[in-house]
């Protein structure tokens, strides 16, 4: 069996013109959908997520104001008082704090600083007990993007065995949570877990969040299961590989993300949905609406 290639990059591409459509209607309606991108410091991978993230925005026609601190001037107080400037601005719609801040400032105060109706990373505690809820809003964008990777390649999710591995807040959790919402019977696999071949062996759907290059070993994979693979790993030969040993999964499973152009333009363009979602929600929200 090889399996069908979930092509995230011409689905994103796919899903930036229905977000253009979107984008063009609040412009009509006199409302420019804007993202404040904010950078702290120089990391390299940052920069170049940042990069993607406000071509993505240019090329569906939302607005962005970038905000690059270095790394030694930004502090808790000032990232707080940057975030209240912008929660304060009609003209801001989302707020994208890049990940990770320096271990000097407090990441889970400035993200909880964020307004919920601004957080189209959906990483507010607000947000993520939204989707807990069962009534998601802003869901984070790389759950959110492996969903409808699933989606479009018609996977049938109901009942069936989903092992997410890694259990972070950004992309572990929410997908869990988003997998039991389409009634999959979710197991959450993580560092301590005892048997992680045994679990991901009898996973229908594999979803592999980790940052260990090729963790997950193909012969772990089900045959027929489909896999999701979201990791991203720089390999000292300079190659991007996944957390999935990909030609041997791919020779066992009936569908798998490629890396890169599997989650990674997904999680962009949800981003860019959240976005003008803020901005339709903000214009359904005025009075003269
Ligand atoms: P985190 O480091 O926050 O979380 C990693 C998770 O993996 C943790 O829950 C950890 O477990 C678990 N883990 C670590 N080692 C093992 C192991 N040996 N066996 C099982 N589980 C293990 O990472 P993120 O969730 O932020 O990111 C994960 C990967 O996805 C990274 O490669 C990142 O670059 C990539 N990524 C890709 C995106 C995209 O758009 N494609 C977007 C976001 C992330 P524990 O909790 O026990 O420590």
């Amino acid at each position: 069996m090889t399996a069908l290639l979930l092509d995230g990059k011409a689905l994103a591409a796919e899903y930036s013109t229905e977000v253009a459509d979107r984008v063009r209607v609040c412009i009509e309606a006199g409302v420019t959908p804007c993202l404040a991108v904010v950078l702290v410091g120089d990391d390299p991978a940052s920069k170049v997520y940042v990069g993607s993230k406000g071509k993505r925005a240019a090329q569906v026609g939302i607005a962005t104001r970038d905000f690059r601190p270095s790394a030694a001037e930004a502090t808790t107080a000032s990232l707080l008082a940057l975030v209240a400037e912008l929660n304060a601005d009609p003209s801001v719609h989302g707020i994208l704090i890049q990940l990770p801040l320096p271990p000097h400032v407090d990441a889970a105060a400035v993200l909880a600083a964020v307004d919920p109706d601004k957080d189209v990373d959906g990483f507010h505690p607000y947000n993520l007990g939204l989707l807990v809820a069962g009534e998601p809003r802003f869901v984070a964008c790389t759950p959110q993007g492996c969903m409808l990777l699933l989606e479009r390649a018609g996977i049938a999710l109901a009942g069936a065995h989903a092992v997410v591995v890694g259990r972070s807040t950004i992309v572990g959790k929410p997908m869990a949570h988003l997998l039991l919402g389409a009634h999959a019977t979710v197991t959450m696999a993580h560092s301590r877990t005892r048997d992680l071949a045994a679990e991901v062996a009898r996973a229908d759907v594999v979803v592999a969040a980790v940052g260990r290059s090729e963790l997950i070993r193909g012969e772990w994979i089900k045959p027929g299961a489909v896999v999701i693979d979201v990791g991203i790993n720089r390999g000292a030969d300079g190659k991007l590989r996944g957390d999935v040993e990909f030609e041997a999964a791919r020779a066992r499973a009936r569908a798998i993300t490629p890396v890169p152009g599997g989650v990674g333009p997904m999680t962009i363009v949800c981003l860019m949905r959240n976005v003008v979602l803020a901005a339709e929600r903000r214009l359904g929200a005025a009075p003269s609406a």
